[in-house]
């Protein structure tokens, strides 16, 4: 479902990614841990399609996507890929339900009726039925985080990348969101790839990779 090779990415003088392979199967559900400065979130970006390496590829459904131009890849993101940010990056001025409907809108095409009712679905099964016309400044941060989560599901995309996304939640509902992603991953065959401080998540999944100083340093299952 994706690969990644050879990826390096240097910002600057510092390299912050060295060379880092990876291959994930559909429906696996994946933790990335490592030190502060290891260059997850960079490596994830990547994978997102959100930045482009320096060198190195990424495969996504068979689609080598940074030969793609910045409109195709945007529209490839939006339809394959769900990212949960480490700063959940809520629209401040759009209330939680309009936030959770926004991918529904990119790509046109579609039934506002539709992406209504799937984000209120989604909103309501992330304890969030009571917040919808919240904004996010009227919301904890654990209430946005969780409206980030929703926004990112709401496309159905193959791949979910999470930075963090257990951060911001106290242990009960950090919990929940982790079982709702191994629930998604059964149902849907959905893939998640989670950077994660949160060790009982990293031993949930399927595998926990270990990344630090801009490599991938253990691959453990
Ligand atoms: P954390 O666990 O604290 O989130 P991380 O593993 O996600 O850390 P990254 O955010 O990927 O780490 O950053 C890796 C390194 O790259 C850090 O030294 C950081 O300062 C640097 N870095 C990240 N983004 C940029 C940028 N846009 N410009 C310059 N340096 C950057
Ligand atoms: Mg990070």
């Amino acid at each position: 479902l994706l690969r990644a090779s050879g990826i390096r990415r240097t910002y600057g003088s510092l390299q912050v990614l060295k060379g880092i392979d990876l291959e994930v199967k559909k429906g696996e559900v994946v933790a990335i841990v490592g030190p502060s400065g290891a260059g997850k979130s960079t490596f994830l970006h990547i994978l997102g399609t959100l930045d482009r390496p320096e060198h190195g590829e990424v495969f996504i459904e068979g689609v080598n996507v940074f030969t793609q131009k910045d409109k195709e890849l945007a529209r490839f993101r939006n339809e394959k890929i769900g990212f949960i940010f480490q700063f959940h990056n809520l629209l401040a001025e759009f209330t939680a339900l309009e936030n959770v409907c926004m991918p529904g809108y990119i790509n046109g095409n579609v039934n506002e009726k539709d992406i209504h009712a799937r984000a209120k679905e989604l909103l309501e099964l992330l304890g969030l039925g009571g917040r919808m016309d919240h904004l996010p400044s009227q919301l904890s941060g654990g209430e946005q985080q969780r409206v980030a989560v929703a926004r990112a599901l709401l496309n159905r995309p193959a791949i979910v990348l999470a930075d963090e996304p257990s951060g911001n939640l106290d242990s009960h509902n950090a919990l929940d969101l982790h079982q709702l992603f191994f629930k998604l991953r059964d149902e849907t065959g959905q893939t998640f790839i989670i950077v994660t401080h949160n060790e009982e998540l990293a031993e949930m999944a399927d595998r926990r990779l270990v990344m630090q100083d801009g490599l991938m340093v253990q691959h453990s299952v």
